[in-house]
């Protein structure tokens, strides 16, 4: 008999956690007609509310539910990794708890799966009720990402993607510490249906994610897949050179029939300044992708297990 896992990551959503099983259970059915076996994997992420304590609950009612929690908050896409690692499913569905990923779309996702697709993934078509700043960053990032990065990356992508046993082997063999779910399912290939839908708004409580957090996020994933930055240091070395050149020439030039007033100090001061905060500006850049690097030579573990059932 096979089984499908649903990996549910959870940072302080006590609220969420039995309404999200509930919704769950009213749209899995087909499951059973299927004979295909359930378990619900929540994860919770270091959460101090009563998380855990909802989710126990619900296991005294129900067997197919486990639990990995952890030490502390690792951030989702830690979660996401430890569920992965955790499900034993032949199919496995990632889904936030809020009920944003409409579980009333895992029939017809079902349904792809058995047309031979090895991923079932999907995206929002619309934005409402997110403040118009973080569309437009969002969007903003999507185009970004489109241009320089060669692993695509779909603007509107949810992490609401069901796969199959092979896909999943495949995402937990890359094995870096810096993860971004989003390329990494892009990476890993495999055929992949795309469904659209509008955007839901969160069930209850609030977003784990300021616009700080999430801008931090967007350089993450740049950098993990993409080496396009380190590239535009380069371009601009060269282009600044040129540029001298043609001004040595000048100064040369006016040298040779004006003589030499001196003159011209504002605009040197203009210059220093100019060039010496583009130099700081490439150093940034590598010193990202040295810190990247040097997170990953650590080989830290991408998260800590409190508790497992
Ligand atoms: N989440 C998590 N760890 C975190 C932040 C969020 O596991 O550090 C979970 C959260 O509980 C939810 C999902 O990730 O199930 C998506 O988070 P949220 O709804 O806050 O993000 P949004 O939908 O606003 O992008
Ligand atoms: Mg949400």
């Amino acid at each position: 008999m096979s089984m499908l896992s649903v990996v549910v990551p959870c940072y302080n959503e006590e609220e969420n956690v039995a309404p999200f099983y509930e919704e769950l259970m009213r749209h899995t059915s087909f499951l059973d007609e299927r004979q295909i076996e359930l378990e619900v994997l929540y994860i919770d992420d270091g959460s101090r509310d009563g998380t855990v304590k909802e989710v126990k609950k619900l296991r005294e009612r129900d067997e197919r539910i486990h639990l990995v929690s952890f030490s502390r908050n690792f951030g989702k896409e830690a979660a996401m990794y430890a569920g992965l690692e955790n499900a034993r499913g032949d199919y496995v569905v990632l889904m936030d708890v809020d009920l944003q990923d409409p579980p009333s779309l895992l029939p017809e996702m079902f349904s792809y799966m058995e047309q031979g697709y090895d991923s079932v993934a999907t995206r929002r078509v619309s934005r409402k009720g997110e403040p118009p700043i973080r569309s437009f960053f969002a969007r903003m990032f999507y185009r970004l990402m489109k241009r320089i990065s060669r692993t695509e990356i779909m603007d509107g992508a949810r992490d609401y993607r069901l796969m199959t046993r092979q896909m999943v082997d495949a995402i937990l063999s890359m094995q870096e510490y810096n993860r971004f779910t989003k390329g990494i399912f892009g990476w890993v290939g495999f055929e992949t249906k795309w469904l659209e839908y509008e955007n839901v708004e969160r069930a209850r409580g609030e977003t784990k994610w300021n616009f700080w957090r999430l801008f931090l996020y967007s350089l993450d994933g740049i950098t993990a897949f993409s080496t396009a930055p380190l590239m535009l240091a380069s371009v601009v070395g060269v282009l600044f050179c040129v540029l001298a050149f043609v001004m040595i020439l000048f100064i040369i030039v006016r040298k040779l029939i004006f003589g030499d007033p001196v003159s011209g100090w504002p605009s040197l001061v203009c210059i220093i300044l100019m060039t010496s905060g583009v130099q700081f500006f490439c150093t940034g850049i590598l010193g990202q992708y040295l810190a990247k690097t040097y997170m990953e030579v650590k080989r830290r573990p991408v998260y800590l297990v409190k508790e497992n059932f």
